[in-house]
């Protein structure tokens, strides 16, 4: 396993969709467990591959509390449907734009089908906080960020305060 560069806003890789797996097997696996590595270290909670570079529909999660055991989940070509009427807002975040939190409002619960880490179907529905992100990171595969659904303004000033991050980490990564 290896950890991976998280590429960060306005890298123009964050803006392609992303292509259908067409076989679950190690190689994928090895991208599978590279993102989960890649996401624990970088403290996050999910990741879609095209956070790494890589344009296919597989996304990593782990919603596990501090303190809880770890509970890796592995979404390839996931599929939603069924959305519920109700909107709930939540602040989100994501690695891709670092230290930027804002509301977003998305149905509270989803239907979801999708190929696990064995490539066996599966279908649930998910609600709350699992419902949140699987929305957030399933908008990663059409090249949608949370800082899209944001005023023009929020947005500009998000991606500007990630440049400046970016711009002071090599300096002291330089230094
Ligand atoms: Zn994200």
């Amino acid at each position: 396993m290896a950890i991976r560069e998280i590429l960060v806003v306005p890298d123009p890789r964050l803006k392609l969709v992303s292509k259908p797996v067409a076989k679950v097997d190690d190689k994928l696996r090895d991208l599978m467990d590279d993102m989960l590595q890649s996401m624990y270290a970088a403290d996050g909670i999910g990741l879609a591959a095209i956070q790494v570079g890589v344009p296919k529909r597989v996304i990593v999660m782990d919603l596990a509390k501090s303190g809880e055991a770890p509970d890796p989940r592995y979404f390839v070509n996931p599929v939603l449907s069924d959305p519920s009427d109700n909107l709930e807002p939540y602040e989100e975040g994501c690695l891709s734009v670092p230290t930027v939190f804002d509301e977003v409002e998305r149905p509270d619960r989803i239907k979801i089908k999708y190929l696990d880490y064995d490539g066996q179907p599966r279908e649930e529905i998910a609600e709350g906080m699992f419902a949140v992100c699987i929305q957030h990171e399933m908008d990663h595969l059409e090249g949608v960020l949370f800082i899209d659904y944001l005023s023009r303004l929020k947005r500009q000033r998000a991606v500007q305060r990630v440049k400046k991050l970016e711009k002071d980490k090599s300096r002291e990564d330089a230094a």
